[in-house]
């Protein structure tokens, strides 16, 4: 079995018809590692063959729906499947009583399962290790985008309700992944440049979000960050028209192993 990580969706918070919402799965020889669940990942790791028993642990960088929804229809598939490992899921630690509630409302009662549920709170810092992975997670900005960079002027109304009505700040992640000396950065959702300079530097592999980001000066900052290999993921429909020039300017700033994602890319470990 190779080593590989496989995306699983690529599109932005809005559906999309050509793509699932966030989610790739880090595969080693004998376990699996899912980061981001949006809608249609089940879907997708049927139609790419991925060995869903494989899958242990679960990281969710934050709870907008298009990184978490696909939790639920996961843990539906596993329990169809009579899986019998148990499962671990990492989540924001505002989110844990709510989901177990949610799974409750969905007639996926911890009683009922055929497999063992364990949440943990994701905390800055490396908060999850075992012989395979070390993960870090670093809190970003997600809700203090620059204004001049949202492509929707709704989008900072919503930031402002998101804001109110939750009882804290929205707690977002981006990770930090130690794989074979490989240091892979998943950017999750982020407010801005700021979330991403301090722990891209010499990624391996860096897979970072383009919509929350100034994409030309991303561009820089993946180039003075000397990042070896680059995935532009969570990608907007407005998006999907400049992904041409965004190359261009990639190569012309030698910027090395540059792609846009798309659902059953894989990335050699
Ligand atoms: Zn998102
Ligand atoms: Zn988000």
């Amino acid at each position: 079995m190779k080593q590989r990580i496989v995306i699983l969706g690529s599109a932005s918070g809005m559906p999309s018809a050509q793509r699932s919402s966030s989610s790739f799965i880090l595969e080693t020889d004998s376990q699996s590692y899912l980061f981001d669940a949006g809608e249609g990942t089940s879907t997708s790791i049927l139609r790419y063959n991925i060995d869903y028993d494989k899958i242990n642990t679960i990281f969710i960088s934050h709870m907008h729906p298009d990184h978490c929804v696909g939790l639920f229809s996961l843990i539906q598939m596993m329990y169809l499947l009579n899986r019998e490992k148990s499962l671990e899921i990492y989540l924001p630690e505002e989110s844990i009583t709510g989901v177990k509630n949610f799974l409750n409302t969905l007639y996926l009662f911890p009683e009922k399962l055929s497999f063992d549920l364990y949440f943990y709170t994701i905390k800055p810092g490396l908060f999850f290790e075992d012989s395979y992975l070390k993960v870090k997670a670093y809190p970003n900005l997600h809700l203090a985008e620059n204004e001049k960079i949202m492509r929707t002027p709704k989008v900072k109304r919503h930031q402002e309700i998101e804001k109110e009505k939750l009882s804290n700040k929205m707690e977002s992640f981006s990770f930090e992944i130690a794989f074979k000396n490989k240091k892979v950065v998943y950017s999750g959702d982020v407010g801005g440049l700021d979330d991403l300079k301090m722990i891209i530097h010499n990624a391996d592999i860096l897979i970072t979000e383009c919509m929350h980001l100034d994409i030309e000066r991303l561009l820089d900052l993946i180039k003075k960050s000397k990042v070896k290999s680059t995935l532009f993921t969570h990608i907007p429909a407005e998006l999907e028209k400049e992904k041409e020039g965004i190359t261009k300017k990639a190569n012309d700033l030698k910027i090395k192993n540059f792609q846009f994602a798309f659902d059953g890319l894989s990335l050699l470990l």
